[in-house]
């Protein structure tokens, strides 16, 4: 067998193992078994690359072996750093600037496809649609970083006629790709990429608030896409697999958490929703008047309950409150208090994040059940602990349909006989809106922060 033919054998073998890594990772009981394949079949794929690249390099295999070799170490330390000192709470910024990479490389890979490879038309579209989608998915992807990090503001940017500026880059590009096919100069390409720079910059800065999880999992497509076009530009069939996966997955997920959301996919891609977070709105309406508790008196309700439901939310991160959360399910289940979790979606900062927190501090998966099938219980539950989550229990969802959350299903925690809500203050959550819940007779509040509350009423236990 000849070299070649071994590294397609092997890279036949990545491909399976990375669908069958999706497919582990799409169960929490499986998933750490489909990150390890995920691992695996990377593993097998570089090994396979660099063996081809080695082989085929025009200078001595040593010198190769040896820029291959500190290009992996230089990845190697940063990464590991980066992964790390992440906090859960900046994994989706992570995730962004990784985006970035992708559409970086694409973008390299293009230009030096250009210059090294014969120009005939099919590889010459491949180039362009390659360094477009790389270019915007770079600086969309920076900039996805710089709002998930607070370095800038995550209000939407609402220049007039964003539309017609997506637009007018569009119809710029194909006229530039109609230049670039006729002439095969450079020059259009070049301008190309600054269209698609600033038209990446400029989609993601248009978009805010709630709607931000979306916008991370779309930019995630296109990093997929933008690899399958440098496999294409690369002759190579491997990447073009993992590039559709990646396409196709970070797509489907986009999908569902519009869904879940209930926002149609165009109007989040067209922007212009959200306000800052962490505002406090002004209470409008006179019956405005919120109860409070201390964590004694919780504990004294909690043992007194037969059903207990916790939806946990962003602030439960924040405060790393799933430790304690876990012990006071121990407590209350020794106590014979039927315990349960409900997930929304989108709770949290990035899909899955409650429940890998809570499988971080060992709950068991089996009391952890998603929205849809915890609420049609909720009207039976005695108590809803509500867990620094905020938009993801607002009635106004459902209520008021001039609110910008209008629509998206939510936790009906109300509906449960008591509510109590652990926040440190009156202030909205992720998408900038008041919440009603909290003025709700049924609901009562437990200020402070998260993490110090539950284990208060742990003590208390
Ligand atoms: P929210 O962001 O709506 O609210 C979180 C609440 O936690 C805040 O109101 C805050 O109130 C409270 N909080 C913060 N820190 C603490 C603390 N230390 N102790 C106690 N409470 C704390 O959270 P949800 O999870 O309900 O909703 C998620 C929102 O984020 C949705 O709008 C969703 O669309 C969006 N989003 C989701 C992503 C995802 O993929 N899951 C990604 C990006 C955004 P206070 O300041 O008063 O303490």
């Amino acid at each position: 067998m000849t070299l070649l033919g071994l590294v397609q054998a092997v890279y036949i073998l990545a491909a399976v193992l990375f669908v069958l890594s999706l497919a582990g990772l799409s169960r929490q009981e499986t998933a750490r078994r489909g990150n390890a394949l995920g691992m695996v079949g990377m593993v097998l794929a570089l090994a396979a690359t660099i063996a081809l690249a080695l082989d085929r390099s025009e200078r001595s295999a040593v010198v190769t072996a040896i820029l291959v070799a500190l290009v992996l170490l230089v990845g190697a330390v940063v990464g590991t750093r980066q992964a790390r000192s992440v906090e859960m709470t900046q994994m989706p910024e992570l995730i962004a600037m990784l985006h970035s990479f992708v559409g970086a490389a694409a973008v390299l890979v293009g230009y030096n496809s250009f210059r090294t490879e014969p120009a005939d038309t099919v590889h010459l579209v491949e180039v362009f649609l390659g360094v477009l989608i790389g270019a915007v998915t770079f600086t969309g992807s920076v900039v996805a970083y710089l709002k998930l990090s607070g370095r800038i503001s995550s209000a939407p940017l609402s220049l007039p006629g964003r539309n017609l500026l997506n637009l007018a880059a569009l119809v710029a590009s194909a006229a530039l790709l109609a230049w670039f096919l006729a002439g095969h100069s450079i020059v259009p390409l070049l301008l190309m990429t600054v269209v698609a720079l600033a038209l990446g910059w400029h989609l993601v800065a248009s978009i805010g608030g709630g709607d931000m999880p979306v916008v991370v999992s779309m930019l995630n497509s296109y990093s997929g896409w933008a690899a399958a076009a440098a496999g294409f530009m690369l002759g190579n069939d491997l990447l073009i697999v993992t590039g559709a996966l990646v396409g196709a997955s970070g797509a489907i997920l986009s999908y569902l958490m519009c869904k879940a959301m209930n926002r149609s996919f165009m109007s989040v891609i067209l922007g212009g929703f959200g306000a800052p977070e962490g505002l406090v709105v002004a209470r409008v309406d006179e019956d405005g008047e919120h109860r409070e508790l201390d964590a004694a008196a919780v504990a004294a309700l909690l043992r007194e309950a037969r059903s207990v439901v916790i939806t946990p939310g962003y602030g439960m991160a924040v405060a790393k409150a799933q430790y304690p959360v876990a012990q006071l399910v121990t407590r209350l289940r020794a106590l014979g208090v039927d315990v349960r979790f409900g997930v929304h979606p989108v709770a949290g900062r990035l899909p899955g994040h409650m429940n890998v927190l809570l499988a971080e501090a060992k709950v068991p998966y089996d009391i952890v059940l998603e929205m849809d099938e915890i609420n049609g219980d909720l009207a039976d539950t005695d108590v809803v602990l509500v867990i620094g989550a905020n938009d993801t229990v607002n009635p106004a969802a459902l209520d008021d349909p001039s609110s910008p959350i209008a629509g998206m299903p939510v936790l009906e925690v109300w509906k449960a006989r008591q509510v109590v809500v652990f926040k440190r203050s009156m202030a909205t959550g992720y998408a900038g809106v008041q919440n009603p819940l909290f003025f709700r007779d049924n609901t009562a509040m437990l200020f402070g922060d998260a993490r110090e509350q539950t284990e208060r009423i742990v003590a208390a236990l």
